[in-house]
């Protein structure tokens, strides 16, 4: 096996077990490892330190598998974390609940690896040329784990290129995917469009927290901003709310939220699509005059990296700040943000930012985070993106 030596002092974070080299951190390759080669890392002073997968085009140049000398990744290796990774789902998956994340990669001790459950079918994610070279044995286990129908690939994602790795997608076992997947979640049912869908198809990391949003929503006229397929909405719906708008600006993601309501049985009668830019309609709505008991802001990643965080600062501040404009005393706002940039800290004083502009008392009524199945490891905090807050307006 190619060894790979790293500068004096380098071995610090890989000792506290995070699990990526940069590439400025490499003193010495012995050999030349291809991309997505296994290679074996030692210290400066020649101590074994970790196995990786090597890339020469990527920034991270190492990503970390195994800290134990003995336990080679092999094909038994890789089995074994795939099986203790889908284990560890087990409690999600029920009669009301057929779909969760199964893999989430540098969590799951499977950099580069992402797999979403959606009833028999899987959709998995593909970002590293170490996972590329491993998918034959790491498809099987999947397969023979969940004795899943169809196995999708659906790697279309910038984050293969910092590889070196084309966008691929297609079916890589089994039956191909409807155009529609049925699934379940928290009871409410929706359709999965797993080829043509956003990410994987579906944004399974929200399911516990439509679950509490829905709590507060009965009885109640609810905006659900940056709706995609209806998960906010539908949710409400169950929970008897007496009118939802939901608004997105893919018209795809509207036409899969009205088959939702029918698939569901709910009368269409109290639901409204709005196809537009969520911060234009807000302002419309203000102009309008209108208030709503209950708005949900869900909107995509505003910060793809910290250097965006001042400019995702603002955007997210005047966000809440609009959607703050149209509540009344009592209302509720659950606003998140999935930019792993914005930790919750910063995310609270964005919102305290915005209530003072809004010219609103605002009470954090619930702390909300990724579920379970996107577990935070202590050594790569990175894992953590989703956080939300529950607000009441005072
Ligand atoms: N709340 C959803 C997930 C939201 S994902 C759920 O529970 O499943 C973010 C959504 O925002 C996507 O559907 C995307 O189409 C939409 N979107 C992105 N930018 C937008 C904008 N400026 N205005 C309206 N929708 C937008």
């Amino acid at each position: 096996m190619v060894s790979i030596i790293l500068k004096r002092g380098k071995e610090k974070a890989v000792l506290q077990r995070h699990p990526w080299v940069f590439s400025g951190a490499l003193q010495q390759v012995n050999g030349k490892p291809e991309n997505g080669q296994l290679v074996s890392v030692y210290s400066f002073d020649k101590e074994f330190l970790a196995y990786g997968h090597y890339n020469q085009q990527s920034r991270v140049a190492i990503r970390l598998l195994e800290w134990d000398e003995s336990q080679t990744p092999n094909e038994a290796w890789w089995r074994k974390r795939i099986q203790t990774a889908v284990a560890n789902r087990g409690h999600i998956l029920n009669h009301s609940n057929n779909t969760c994340r199964l893999v989430y990669s540098e969590s799951d001790f499977l950099p580069g690896l992402i797999v979403d459950k959606y009833a028999d079918y899987l959709s998995v994610q593909i970002l590293t040329t170490g996972i590329e070279r491993n998918k034959t044995v790491i498809i099987d286990e999947l397969q023979k784990l969940t004795g899943a129908k169809g196995i999708y690939d659906k790697s279309d994602l910038t984050a293969r290129a910092h590889d070196g790795l084309e966008a691929s997608s297609g079916i890589l076992w089994g039956a191909n995917p409807p155009e529609f997947v049925e699934v379940v979640e928290n009871g409410v049912k929706y359709h999965i469009n797993i080829a043509e869908g956003q990410k994987s198809g579906f944004y399974c990391d929200q399911r516990n927290n439509r679950k509490t949003v829905a709590n507060y929503t009965n009885g109640k006229t609810v905006l659900d901003c940056f709706s995609y397929s209806g998960g906010f909405t539908l949710n409400a719906l169950a929970s008897g709310a007496s009118q939802v708008t939901a608004v997105d600006s893919s018209a795809l993601a509207l036409e899969t939220l009205q088959k939702n309501i029918v698939l569901n049985g709910f009368g269409a009668y109290n639901t409204k699509t709005i196809h537009s830019d969520v911060n234009k309609q807000l302002r419309v709505f203000k102009e309008e005059e209108r208030v709503f008991d209950v708005i949900i802001l869900d909107p995509p990643k505003y910060a793809p990296s910290r250097s965006a965080l001042d400019k995702a600062a603002r955007a997210y501040k005047d966000l809440n700040r609009l959607a703050m404009q149209l509540l009344p005393v009592g209302g509720l706002l659950a606003t998140f943000s999935c930019s792993g940039a914005v930790d919750m800290e910063t995310f609270k004083q964005i919102i305290a930012w915005a209530a003072l502009d809004a010219g609103k008392e605002i009470q954090i009524v619930q702390q909300l985070h990724q579920p379970e199945d996107h577990p935070v490891r202590v050594s790569f905090t990175e894992g953590e993106y989703l956080k939300g807050l529950l607000l009441r307006i005072g």
